[in-house]
């Protein structure tokens, strides 16, 4: 037990390193995630954003109280936001357990706990990150529901000052911290005040306006002494920094309840001068995880990306969406088949095998492959296979001569008749994703307005005039060669000799 104690220390010890060093390094204009008790039931998320210029950090927490989503769904959209000046840190569920049983709480009341809490339990661990990201910060919010509506005044049973809903709370009017060499007293009320008035300027109806609400925490007649363990109390008695809890009143419509929510962190962030970049950009390369298809219109499976997926000549395959690292702009191309544009939903009947690319606006981010098994009972009824690309020998052709499939090996010999029309599908590579290199046919241009070379996919008429003979290699338009690069390096050529029977 004792040295069960000693590791837990360590740990949290340790985590206050890690959390500390991470706040002294530079990070302008980037966003971190930071993944705590990975795996366990309390898992915790924290996301960091850092604007380009230096500024304050603001810190918003959701979910202490599981059965409050008005906070936790408002922080998520803050949890995504990058920033022109000054950081954010968002915590959006901090009582992860409690919000999947949408309760308050589960072993105790995690907003008790910031002070002289000693029970060791899941809600301790998190407290302790909690604590170590509040003193890290300028600002600290805590955003929550209340039940009722807070009224300076008494006027029901609803609407008193002992309820919380519709409130920007603090612990005290003024954060005395004059004692503290430089630093000066923050007027808490005039802050809440500020937003306050910005927030009722979004909300029609006078009885649903937001007031501040003063818990004068430290006063011996406190209605709210029990906010002496809370996580505001900490910030402003321990770490010294404002902080406020904003309450959306528990009986509001959800949408209002995370406007509200919204509205308060926009009017902290401009208080704080922490200004948002609109729109974010973050150019990072695509890439497809994985690939959703049916046969056959079975079940979808998933394809993850170079995977092979085993069928029967004259099944019928739909792709049904692609995971990419990215949301919108998706396509796929199943190659030889379908549209021009994309394939994603169409019903296409598979007589070869072939390769499904997908793309991310034109870029190519990723391919799984559809494997012919003609033999009887290679696919087992029922299921469907999905195996690994294994490497390959070499290089291999798959070509379109007259619409007859022909395959070739690297560096063989193709002879065409004048006139033929020549596709070349696709090249068979292994592991090796076929997108990521380039096969160019030297002396046709398949695509004029972005000639980048790679010549898969057209129609080549070698009776039309289309191809240019001072890129064959005899100079006469009788000799051409299609070469194949990866990553600019040549891999592989074929030749192409075309006779004409004159
Ligand atoms: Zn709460």
């Amino acid at each position: 037990m004792a040295m069960a104690l000693r590791i837990k220390k360590a740990v949290y010890a340790l985590i206050g390193i890690v959390l500390m060093t991470a706040a002294g390094l530079c990070h302008a204009g980037q966003k971190t995630h930071t993944v705590f008790f990975e795996g366990e039931e309390n898992e915790l998320h924290v996301f960091r954003s850092f604007g380009r210029v230096e500024g304050k950090t603001l810190l918003i927490v959701g979910g202490i109280q599981g059965d409050e989503p008005g906070g936790f769904l408002a922080a998520d959209y803050f949890a995504d936001l990058s920033l022109e000046k000054g950081n954010l840190i968002v915590v959006p569920r901090a009582n992860f357990p409690s919000i999947t049983k949408k309760e308050r709480q589960i072993n105790q009341d995690m907003n008790r706990k910031f002070m002289d809490d000693h029970t060791r339990n899941y809600e301790a661990k998190v407290v302790e990150v909690l604590k170590e990201l509040i003193c890290q910060s300028d600002c600290f919010l805590n955003l929550h529901e209340g039940s009722g509506f807070y009224s300076a005044t008494w006027e029901s049973e609803q609407r008193n000052p002992g309820r919380y809903g519709q409130s920007i709370i603090s612990d005290a009017a003024v954060l005395r911290r004059a004692k503290n060499a430089g630093a000066k007293d923050i007027d808490l009320e005039k802050m809440a005040l500020t937003v306050i008035e910005r927030m009722n300027a979004s909300i029609p109806v006078p009885s649903q306006h937001f007031h501040f609400n003063n818990h004068r925490t430290n006063q011996p007649d406190s209605l709210h002494k029990e906010q002496r363990r809370s996580a505001t109390y900490y910030a402003m008695n321990i770490c010294k920094i404002p902080a406020f809890g904003i309450e959306s009143a528990k009986s509001l419509p959800l949408e209002q309840k995370v406007k509200q929510h919204i509205w308060a962190v926009d009017g902290f962030m401009a208080l704080m001068d922490i200004i948002p970049k609109t729109p974010g950009i973050d150019l990072k390369k695509p890439e497809m995880q994985y690939m959703i298809i049916s046969v056959n219109d079975s079940i979808p499976v998933v394809v993850g990306k170079m995977q092979r997926l085993t069928i029967k000549r004259g099944d019928v395959i739909q792709v049904h969406d692609i995971i990419t690292n990215y949301e919108r702009g998706l396509s796929v191309d199943v190659i030889g088949l379908g549209n021009e544009f994309n394939d994603m939903k169409k019903k296409l009947k598979i007589l070869e095998s072939t390769r499904i690319e997908a793309k991310k606006d034109f870029y190519t981010c990723g391919s799984v492959f559809l494997d012919i098994r003609d033999t009887p009972g290679a696919v087992p009824i029922g299921r469907l296979a999905v195996s690994d690309s294994k490497k390959a020998d070499g290089i291999r052709y798959k070509l379109k001569v007259n619409g007859e499939t022909v395959m070739v090996d690297n560096y063989d010999h193709v002879r065409l008749n004048y006139g033929d029309r020549l596709v070349i599908v696709d090249i068979i590579t292994g592991d090796i994703d076929p997108s990521e290199y380039v096969v160019n046919f030297k002396g046709f241009v398949g695509n004029n307005s972005r000639n980048d070379g790679e010549d898969r996919g057209y129609v080549i008429d070698t009776g039309a005039g289309v191809l240019m003979p001072r890129y064959s290699l005899e100079r006469k338009g009788l000799k051409y060669h299609v070469v194949t690069t990866l990553g600019g390096e040549e891999v592989g050529k074929i030749y192409i000799d075309i006779l004409k029977n004159s």
